[in-house]
């Protein structure tokens, strides 16, 4: 309890920075020693080289540069035991595409992201907890403001290679849902992990199908742990959502134009809104714009003042990205 209270005081919002590292074909190409134009200073501090001797500094609670999944993990592994302790919770990975994003979230099978991880923890938490949960696991993606579901029956999927979309129902108490949302009961690590996987397959078919690139669309996972034997609960069930979001490089950059221009607008918007969102709950204002985009209201109960949520900035180390990487920063340092 103590160490709640502790936690409480650092506030529920938390942001991160991690510095992807060179690419092999980077270090041939001059980054050498992965010496690039952003540093991390220490745990904390952040060091932007912006030429002509200019720096420039940002704080974070924890920045990360070379560093492993396992030690970024045990940073993030508070929020997530926070669900069994009674919050619903929120881990956003933000950034420009090719920054590292899928990366920290799904990983690769030799080095698991946060999502495998968090599926694990979850279900060895519950195992040894004193209580009973019911786990279940839903996987949604928001492509150009549609909510397409990851997890559809194969037979749905025979007929109509795109998942249908989803709408979102608002209660009168302001609680919202989705409707037929996919929600799976799942008993174990496995199960969990095997849906995972075919929803992340079903992302990058339905990109393919569609043209696109999954970059341009946010992808959601719901793990939720209903707890059936402990009346001084806070709540019966508890949430939380981890997001790998659309890439946040600003449209007018890359000279898109047609459809490519429509999703990136799309993306862009729905980041603003998730930034504004998360700077009015810093700033306890009593309006908090959920209503502006489809991510923030999908998020609602999972992004407020009694949830913990936790913003992972993604930026590359390379110089030609420097325009980018300090929009991102910029975006983090605001809603920290
Ligand atoms: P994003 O999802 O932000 O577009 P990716 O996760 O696809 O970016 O990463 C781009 C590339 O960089 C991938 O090949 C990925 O494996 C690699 N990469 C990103 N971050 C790291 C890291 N921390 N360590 C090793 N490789 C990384
Ligand atoms: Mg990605």
């Amino acid at each position: 309890q103590l160490l709640h209270d502790l936690l409480d005081l650092k506030g529920n919002i938390r942001v991160f920075c991690r510095v992807r590292p060179f690419t092999l074909e980077e270090s041939i190409g001059g980054g050498i020693g992965g010496i690039g134009a952003v540093v991390a200073l220490d745990t904390s501090n952040l060091l932007l080289k912006l030429g002509d001797n200019k720096t420039k500094r940002y704080t974070f609670d924890n920045v990360f540069q070379g560093s492993s999944q396992d030690g970024i993990f045990s940073k993030v592994e508070p929020v997530i035991k926070s669900v069994l302790d009674g919050y619903n919770a929120s881990i956003f990975a933000y950034g420009q595409t090719g920054t590292g994003k899928t990366f920290t979230m799904e990983g690769t099978l030799d080095s698991p992201g946060i999502v495998p991880r968090t599926i694990e923890t979850l279900f060895k938490q519950a195992l040894d907890s004193n209580h009973t949960f019911l786990i279940t696991f839903s996987m949604l993606e928001i492509y150009l403001g549609n909510l397409k579901d990851l997890l559809v029956p194969q037979a749905t999927r025979a007929t109509d290679p795109l998942p249908p979309c989803l709408s979102i129902q608002t209660d009168p108490k302001g609680g919202i849902g989705i409707e037929n949302l996919v929600s799976i009961q799942v008993s174990d690590f496995n199960q969990a992990l095997k849906l995972y996987r075919l929803g992340c397959q079903l992302r990058s078919t339905a990109s393919t199908n569609s043209n696109t690139t999954s970059s341009r669309s946010h992808c959601m996972i719901r793990i939720s742990m209903t707890c059936f034997d402990a009346p001084e609960r806070r709540r019966e069930t508890n949430k939380i959502w981890l997001v790998d979001l659309g890439g946040s490089e600003r449209v007018v950059k890359t000279k898109a134009w047609g459809r490519r221009l429509d999703e990136g607008k799309a993306i862009n918007l729905s980041l603003s809104a998730l930034g504004d969102v998360i700077h009015a709950l810093q700033r306890k204002k009593s309006h908090i714009p959920y209503r502006n985009s489809k991510l923030t209201q999908v998020l609602k109960d999972s992004l407020g003042e009694d949830s913990k949520t936790l913003m992972l900035v993604h930026v590359s180390p390379k110089e030609e990205d420097l325009c980018e990487t300090i929009c991102s920063l910029n975006f983090a340092a605001r809603v920290k």
